[in-house]
């Protein structure tokens, strides 16, 4: 399997991040695609080829142009205005309030564009999101050269991300980019499977009123688990969506058997509704040693996810996602691509 990376993700290395109360270093940091690097290296998975530029015309179809086009002077903004440091946001405009004027100081351009305070906006933040976004989009055209699967090896995170705010460690949404790419090169059909430990709210809220994107997601209940306010079971898309958008929440705890069986059932769906290509938001923080997780698969079953997920049939776009036991990761996150590679 191809591997597709760019070392600009770390121009995005933020300094801290409010959790539970307190400012503590971020758990999600360069060293995690770094790990992984090394241990697609050492597997001999296969050649890792850098990006090529594809430029914001591909992530414009996803995100909104005013959205880009903030994340693209928010930290000079921000610098002018506060100082050389990592951007977090004050307030919300919560029910109540207005959302329909635009603040021009960047304080409150953050608060319309950002969904939490685990998320520092750093000066190397658009660099490093463009090459990611370019990391997502090479990955998904291997695909319209004869390739099986693909992966786009690529941090910060996306699948927080909706098509205008940023959160959850993520900024561009590199898996509904990489989906939106493969409808756009011809496939009538696309599933983004994702099975991060926590609900892509961003990817379901970028198709959620779409029929020809498939989202399916198994993740920790929302009902105690970021992101909180979405990734319910009774979420199931609107309008030509209606009948394409699939949660599985699980419980706290998770084990290998329950999860096996959940992602069973994902597939199953994913089979029913037929699909031309599938992208698969890969996070690990499934993991029972992820400090800010708690289901409990081990190394060996992430073998088994990526085999079940061969078992699909379909082209596979991988595209990293969360998982913040850093020194685990590249095992973990290699061995579902070695599981897929192997069953095959
Ligand atoms: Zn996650």
């Amino acid at each position: 399997m191809i591997t597709v990376y760019s070392d600009d993700h770390r121009f995005h290395d933020g300094k801290v991040e409010l959790n539970d109360g307190k400012l503590v270093p971020c758990f999600e940091m360069p060293r995690r695609a770094e790990l992984v690097l090394a241990r697609v290296k050492a597997t001999g998975l296969g050649e890792i080829v850098p990006p090529k530029p594809h430029g914001l015309d591909p992530v414009r179809r996803v995100h909104r142009s005013d959205y880009i086009d903030f994340l693209s002077t928010a930290h000079d903004e921000w610098k002018a205005e506060h100082g050389d440091y990592d951007a977090l946001p004050l307030n919300w405009p919560v029910p109540g309030m207005r959302r329909d004027v635009r603040p021009q100081h960047i304080d409150g351009k953050i608060g319309l564009y950002c969904l939490d305070v685990g998320t520092p906006l750093t000066a190397g933040t658009f660099r490093a999101i463009t090459a990611g976004a370019d990391v997502a989009l090479t990955a998904a055209a291997l695909l319209g050269t004869g390739e099986r699967a693909a992966f786009a090896l690529t941090r910060p995170p996306g699948h927080h991300a909706t098509s205008a705010c940023y959160g959850g460690y993520c900024f561009f949404n590199n898996a509904a980019i990489a989906a939106q790419a493969l409808r756009d090169a011809g496939a009538a059909r696309v599933c983004v499977l994702d099975v991060d430990y926590h609900h892509g709210n961003g990817t379901q809220e970028i198709f959620y009123e779409r029929g020809d994107v498939l989202f399916v997601s198994l993740h920790s209940d929302p009902v105690h688990e970021y992101p909180y306010f979405c990734g319910f079971a009774d979420e199931t898309g609107a309008g030509a969506g209606e009948g394409a958008n699939l949660n599985i929440p699980l419980a706290w705890g998770t084990d290998a058997t329950q999860y096996v069986a959940a992602l069973d059932h994902a597939l199953a769906r994913i089979e029913a509704f037929g699909v031309d290509a599938l992208v698969v938001s890969l996070g690990v923080d499934t993991y029972k040693g992820d400090p800010i997780s708690r289901f409990a698969l081990d190394h060996d079953d992430f073998t088994a996810i990526g085999a079940r997920i061969a078992g699909a049939k379909h082209p596979t776009v991988f595209v990293m996602e969360g998982g913040y036991a850093v020194e685990a990761i590249g095992v973990n996150l290699v061995n579902v691509l070695q599981g897929f590679e192997a069953a095959d």
